[in-house]
């Protein structure tokens, strides 16, 4: 090859990834490559497209964890090449996952802590779908039992998040979804009796209503329930949907009575990758006691020597998340969870209290019961600029921030925009954003948006 063949020679002694040839052409974005490429320069490819996504820490609209600490990094990377459902190879990532089932199921107050049965999921959404199966198939055992029909089971909840949509869907359920009121945003006791029927397979409740952050009424709807049994014989077993609350209640409200304190309560399901401060991925589903999940569900797998009975929609699934939440439980225990989720309670509070001072929104949830998260909505105008709250929601992305608004489901008219306050939104953040806010509102009264002249002087905002 003659010296003066330029582009050769760069290539071969320039190793900066931004002078490579690799560079100065686009990859194919929907063929299959044909040619490989030097590991650095995929790695610049990719990293650099994977910068223009959203800063995850700033992302208040989410209720996953998206701070953990460098151990959490550290054993991420050892666990990259365990394969959860591998029980015999990696014994003790087994060993691991179990002892966590029994430490959430002794968190929640499982009478049968130590032998009770559960197991570790993707997220709250695999958990779902196994605790409503667990739940039809109860249902149709007894009704088979009693002669009964097994036509037509239903599931009675509130606003619930999408995975129950999916789960009525994908296994043919009908879901009796009680819908929100103006100012009524949770499921109650008397909307649930007025919805189950003898073809019930379970009544769900959630401890943290995706939408507003609240709580629903539990024990009420137990209550309920028990009443309903003890008068009529029917007797409808709970879920608890506690995907972020589970992990919140034990510590900040430990006297709040949701888990299996109430008999009536045969299954709950969390998120750890959400207040349980694991990496993105875990997921737990517990049942109050081993009788409570119907054996024929349970697939046994017996190469450990020993029996292990696993019940997932996955098989290969990775271990780090897992081993991750274990290493939450020792690092924090009791103590540490309450204060990491006190400490997301006062910001989130004190977040509400100063959206509240803006003047045009009234907090719909101040963090004071229930997540830690802020939720409000705009008073009835008018209102300098004439913004909604998908402008503010607009505006304040300009800054980076991402804190959503949506309608409530059922109630289009009314639109709420809500702040998640996790592990890792620290209070000058918090600030950061309320200084962003007030900034947007400033551009907005400067800047007003569609309004007429003779409401220029809008007013309800002061700063
Ligand atoms: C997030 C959430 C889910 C789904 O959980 P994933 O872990 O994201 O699968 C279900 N229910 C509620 C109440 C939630 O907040």
């Amino acid at each position: 090859m003659p010296l003066h063949a330029k582009d050769a020679v760069r290539d071969r002694w320039v190793d900066d990834v931004y002078c490579s040839r690799d560079s100065s052409v686009a990859v194919p974005k929907y063929r299959f490559p044909p040619h490989a490429l030097p590991a650095d320069h995929a790695y610049a490819v990719v990293h650099d497209e994977l910068m223009l996504d959203g800063n995850a820490r700033m992302n208040l609209a989410t209720f996953c964890q998206t701070w953990v600490e460098p151990e959490v990094h550290r054993l991420m990377d050892e666990c990259i090449d365990k394969n959860i459902v591998d029980k015999d190879e990696y014994p003790q990532t087994a060993e691991i996952e179990a002892r966590s089932v029994h430490m959430l199921a002794d968190l929640w107050n499982s009478p049968a802590a130590a032998n009770t049965i559960g197991c570790s999921t993707t997220g709250s959404s695999e958990a779902a779908m196994l605790a409503g199966l667990a739940l039809k198939w109860r249902w149709r055992d007894r009704r088979r039992a009693a002669n009964q029909s097994t036509e037509r089971p239903n599931l009675v909840c509130g606003s619930v998040q999408v995975c129950w949509h999916k789960f009525a869907r994908y296994f043919d359920i009908e879901l009796r979804e009680v819908p929100m009121e103006p100012g009524r945003y949770s499921l109650t006791p008397d909307k649930t009796l007025r919805c189950v029927d003898e073809n019930t397979i379970g009544v769900v409740a959630t401890l943290g209503v995706t939408f507003t952050c609240q709580y629903e009424p539990v024990r009420e709807i137990c209550r309920a329930l028990d009443d309903l049994a003890a008068r009529t014989g029917l007797d409808v077993p709970v879920h608890v949907d506690a995907a972020s609350g589970g992990f919140v209640a034990p510590f900040l409200e430990p006297e709040l009575e949701w888990d299996f304190r109430l008999p009536r309560v045969k299954s709950i399901n969390a998120s750890g990758h959400k207040y349980g401060l694991a990496p993105l991925g875990c997921g737990w589903v517990i049942w109050r006691e081993a009788a409570d999940l119907p054996q024929d569900l349970i697939f046994r797998v017996d190469y450990l020597g020993g029996d292990m009975p696993t019940f997932n929609l996955n098989f290969s699934r990775p271990g780090g998340q897992v081993m991750c939440q274990y290493y939450n439980f020792l690092r924090l225990g009791r103590e540490g969870y309450r204060e990491v989720q006190q400490a997301c309670r006062e910001t989130a509070t004190f977040l509400a209290e100063q959206i509240g001072a803006f003047g045009p929104f009234e907090i719909v949830h101040d963090g004071r019961s229930g997540l830690p998260a802020a939720c409000w909505k705009l008073k009835p105008g008018p209102h300098a600029g004439n913004f909604t709250l998908y402008d503010l929601a607009d505006r304040l992305r300009y800054h980076g921030w991402q804190v959503c608004a949506y309608p409530l489901p059922g109630l289009p008219e009314v639109i709420v925009q809500r702040a998640l306050i996790r592990h890792g939104v620290s209070r000058d953040l918090v600030r950061a954003l309320v200084a962003d806010m007030c900034g947007a509102l400033v551009w907005f009264r400067d800047h007003p948006i569609n309004v007429p002249v003779s409401n220029k002087d809008g007013s309800g905002f002061h700063h």
